[in-house]
């Protein structure tokens, strides 16, 4: 095996995410990454298929992207937002609006995704309050769903994987309908239609807003599922006056396939939510936008305020490297490029589903998931993927990768190879052991 380094002071004070400390098994020390490598302090050269979870589309030490960023550090790494402005937060905004769905057209500039959803919720809840709907102040999602770790965003997660069962009674209570039935080209039958329809019937009353991510739920299954699906629910949202909050923070910025996952159903969300790949993965960085009548509606009432205001909000560093990300991926064909991640994905890694242990193989835009039968043992799965020389992290029994855009055809090729080889032998290795 391959002698990665780990460190003792790492493995006995330093708390790593979703994990005990100390870890159950060591974390690997990176040195430096470059392009589509992470490498670790003895050397080993890892193909990242993880975008170091979304964020890192155009790769790591992009010449571009560290320009921007060293160019901006010259002029101020930070100044407060509270009374001031700049031209990187200015900049960084007419950029957005001219991507983003049409409709959105107010920005909340936040420090994180989960962060970013805390606002939307507040922003919906403000306006509800500002329509004189006070019994509207609670919040819906489907199953399956992952907004963050905050208390708020954490109340609206799955509630059966999400982290319900260890703060349980102290979430405030959300309400929750079925997942989206799996499938982006799944045709809704009657029986799901309905059930979303009564949902809105007997909860509308009480919601301010249904927050999803559009077309791809995460971290909450790696589900793909069909346009038509939240086409109903902007329809739904509509006729009950529930806000529909749109969570891109995963899906933005080109991983679905389309530049903003909501594109693929053709609506617009009234709020919306994007982080992740918003700095190319340079800064925790996020935002949340909505329309121009939610942002003046708030703005007509008896709290005019948004109450929110993070000390680093619209961080000058992070909003000149979210410029020149942006100016990058807009440079991309980005739906010819994700569309042949996404054919070249699927071919290579269809074998899979013949693996005895595989529930299923599925694609979507730049996303991969090989689905096991049984939760991944990470110890064995991660030495394995370090012996072959790539970096992936499954949870469960997902095994995913969403790798840079920036990688080619050949790399990618590599890539799913070695994914393949390390499904492979790992199965065996648990067939040796019953
Ligand atoms: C990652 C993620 C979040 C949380 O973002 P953080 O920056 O980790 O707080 C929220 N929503 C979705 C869909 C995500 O994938």
């Amino acid at each position: 095996m391959t002698n990665t380094s780990t460190s003792d002071f790492d493995h006995h004070h330093l708390w790593h995410p979703y994990a005990s400390l100390p870890p159950t098994y060591s974390n690997i020390v990176i040195d430096h990454a470059e392009g589509i490598y992470i490498v670790t302090e003895d050397g080993t050269r890892l193909i990242d298929g993880m975008s170091s979870w979304w964020a890192s589309v155009h790769g790591y030490n992009h010449p571009k992207l560290n320009t921007a960023i060293t160019k901006q550090l010259g002029k101020m790494a930070h100044v407060m937002f509270g009374g001031l402005t700049h031209k990187p937060a200015i900049e960084l905004g007419e950029k957005l609006l001219k991507i983003v769905p049409k409709g959105l057209d107010a920005i909340f500039y936040a420090d994180s995704g989960s962060i970013a959803v805390e606002v939307a919720l507040k922003m919906a809840l403000q306006y509800q309050i500002a329509v004189g709907r006070t019994d509207k102040n609670q919040f819906a999602s489907t199953h399956s769903g992952y907004y963050g770790d905050t208390w708020h965003a954490m109340s609206i997660c799955d509630p059966v994987n999400g982290m319900h069962s260890l703060y349980g009674t102290q979430l405030p209570t959300q309400h929750f309908v079925s997942a989206p039935p799996m499938g982006f080209e799944h045709k809704l039958t009657q029986d799901v239609r309905d059930e979303l329809t009564q949902f809105f019937a007997n909860n509308s009353d009480k919601l301010a807003g249904f927050i999803i991510e559009p077309i791809i739920q995460g971290a909450g299954g790696m589900r793909f599922y069909s346009p038509e699906y939240l086409q109903l629910l902007r329809k739904l949202c509509d006729e009950y006056d529930v806000l529909l909050i749109a969570d891109e923070i995963a899906t933005g910025f080109g991983r679905s396939g389309k530049l903003f996952a909501c594109e693929h159903a053709n609506i617009c969300p009234d709020i919306m939510t994007i982080g992740k790949a918003l700095t190319g993965g340079y800064m925790t960085f996020a935002a949340t936008l909505c329309t121009r009548q939610i942002a003046d509606t708030i703005h007509h009432s008896d709290y005019p305020a948004l109450m929110h205001g993070p000390t680093f909000m619209g961080n000058p560093l992070a909003c000149a490297v979210a410029c020149a990300s942006i100016d990058l991926i807009m440079s991309y064909d980005i739906e010819a490029r994700t569309a042949n991640m996404q054919a070249v994905m699927q071919q290579q890694l269809a074998p899979a589903t013949a693996l005895d242990g595989v529930k299923e193989v599925r694609c979507l835009g730049a996303v991969a998931v090989i689905e096991l039968e049984m939760a991944v043992d990470m110890p064995t799965f991660q030495a394995l993927l370090i012996d072959n020389g790539i970096w992936v992290r499954p949870f469960g029994k997902l095994i995913y990768i969403m790798p840079p855009y920036v990688i080619t055809d050949s790399e990618l090729n590599t890539l799913c190879q070695a994914l393949l080889k390390v499904v492979t032998s790992y199965l065996q290795t648990l067939q040796l052991a019953q």
